[in-house]
């Protein structure tokens, strides 16, 4: 990035306005919530104000690259520098790489770092084309592994994989590498004849969750596993995590169980003010980070509060993300941006929003949300399912849950995939109602459709509020995520809507009034 005049003013007027409230960090071993930036030293380099402001905002931790799609675009010694710098503020320095290599630009800049080396094979995708990044060959595992070790001899202690570290191009997608060599050592190693790799092409198209596509997944998830393995041993020294990306998960050979007790992003996609403004594009976005919180401790996760391209969400979108953190317990909010910085004026609003956020995690750090509705990501949904989750539920202002299993009460809601799991009995569980989307006609007991609209949500709501005993929810008819905590009978709401709201929540007999601002949110006690 080129050195900008107008960003030297906006960063100093910034820095004399005082708008910056700056909660240094407190004892470190007392913070509940953290905040990383993801930043680059040539964009310190070029701005040298930036430090400043960094460090008056409260980031905790800044993250740099080192190593992007098979290249080291920042040389170590800088990035040793800018650490030292830091450290003296008491801000942290640790490296994040782009291990695989990205499928086409999201770095947003570096053009001549779009494609991986040319000595890295080539990924090849079911119809027989090649393509750079997110796939595995011995040769790049080895090269990570060097990466891991510098890293380590650099005196950093943690090292963050970016969400290329997956063998998907895209969410939504059933990955794996079709070169011949793969092929060869997945019929080996299953036994299966070359009359099958037509077969199993043909079922992966087709989205057939079987026993020779599921040997496939775990042929992938295996590679992948076992390449963080190697790296992460290679440096034990070096706390290594995954970063997801949004509902990544076994089809994209990321076995989210194999990552227990590792640092982990959990995976978002509402990158930009149109993905992010409609209301199930929050609730998109708090389903996957709820989904990926289920195998990762809440001190050793991550969330994805991305802008990119980085001038295309708003400073007030980005506030709201730090909500869908708060309500996942995610104890660390990691901002990123590609290699260019997100507006230097976005930091007057988010630097108090996040001590807002760090003083209301405060509160609920630790605690269940409990609620007549299910969260639920089946079996389905994760190998062979298209990533759409039925998650508008978590706007109706009615307490939801998470649920690793199907339950046994309330209302779960489901994905097409795992729905038809439903119909032909494969997901059974007495007691829950199931609500599907996929069409109207006639339901089996236990079975009920409901369009994914918040009309129709509301409707349901309006029907089960007689049914609700010793629950709160939220009398209004507006978008609202009520998360309710009853071990300290706290309820937390986040206002969807743009503007300024008012909400009740009804608790027993009582009613508890609450005035928010648009997509903000507060702690109501009961
Ligand atoms: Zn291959």
């Amino acid at each position: 990035m080129k050195t900008d005049r107008r960003n030297f003013l906006k960063i100093s007027s910034l820095l004399a306005s005082g708008a910056l409230v700056g909660f240094n960090p407190d004892n470190s071993s007392t913070l509940i919530r953290s905040f990383s930036l993801c930043t680059n030293t040539a964009t310190l380099n070029s701005n040298p104000d930036f430090f400043d402001l960094i460090v008056n905002s409260g980031v905790n931790v800044v993250w740099m690259p080192l190593f992007l799609n098979g290249y080291f675009p920042y040389p170590i010694e800088d990035i040793q520098q800018w650490k030292g710098r830091f450290e003296k503020k008491g801000v942290e320095v640790q490296i994040l790489t782009v291990p695989l290599g990205h499928p086409g630009n999201s770095l947003g800049g570096l053009p001549e770092f779009e494609s991986t080396p040319k000595n890295w094979p080539r990924g090849v995708d079911i119809e027989g084309n090649k393509y750079s990044g997110t796939s595995l060959h011995p040769v790049i595992t080895q090269e990570n592994i060097s990466v891991i070790q510098k890293v380590a001899k650099s005196g950093f202690t943690k090292l963050f994989l970016d969400d290329d570290f997956r063998l998907a191009r895209t969410p939504g997608k059933i990955g794996g590498c079709f070169c011949m060599e793969h092929q060869t050592e997945f019929l080996n190693k299953y036994g299966y004849q070359d009359k099958d790799w037509i077969q199993l092409k043909q079922d992966i198209k087709d989205r057939q969750l079987n026993s020779m596509t599921r040997s496939w997944i775990e042929f992938t998830c295996d590679q992948l596993t076992d390449s963080f393995r190697k790296q992460q041993i290679a440096s034990p020294e070096v706390k290594l995590g995954i970063m997801v990306m949004y509902l990544g998960s076994e089809k994209a050979g990321i076995r989210l169980s194999d990552y227990n007790g590792s640092l982990m992003r959990v995976g978002e996609l509402m990158f930009d003010d149109h993905a992010m403004t409609p209301v199930k594009g929050k609730t998109d976005e708090l389903f996957s980070a709820l989904f990926h919180r289920r195998f990762v401790a809440p001190e050793l996760a991550y969330s994805e509060t991305t802008a990119y391209p980085a001038a295309k969400l708003s400073a007030r979108n980005m506030a709201a993300k730090l909500h869908i953190t708060t309500i996942a317990d995610i104890r660390n909010t990691m901002m990123m941006s590609g290699l260019e910085p997100f507006p230097f004026t976005h930091w007057s609003l988010l630097a108090p929003a996040m001590k807002k956020a760090a003083s209301m995690h405060k509160i609920i750090a630790g605690q269940q949300p409990k609620g007549p509705f299910k969260h639920y990501w089946g079996e389905s949904s994760r190998m062979v399912g298209d990533d759409k989750p039925f998650s508008l539920f978590l706007a109706s202002g009615i307490p939801f849950e998470v649920t690793d299993t199907p339950a046994k009460d309330g209302w779960t809601f489901l994905s097409d995939f795992d729905f038809k799991d439903v119909v032909s009995k494969k997901l059974e569980s007495k007691g829950t109602t199931f609500i599907n989307r996929l069409k109207s006609g006639t339901q089996s007991p236990g079975q009920r459709f409901v369009a994914e609209n918040l009309g129709d949500l509301f409707a349901l709501k309006e029907e089960i509020i007689p049914l609700l005993h010793g629950i709160p929810y939220v009398i209004e008819e507006k978008p609202v995520v009520c998360a309710w905590y009853p071990k300290i009978k706290t309820v937390l709401l986040w206002n969807l809507s743009e503007s300024k709201e008012s909400f009740t929540v009804k608790f027993k007999s009582k009613n508890h009034t609450v005035h928010i601002a648009g997509l903000d949110a507060e702690i109501v006690q009961l």
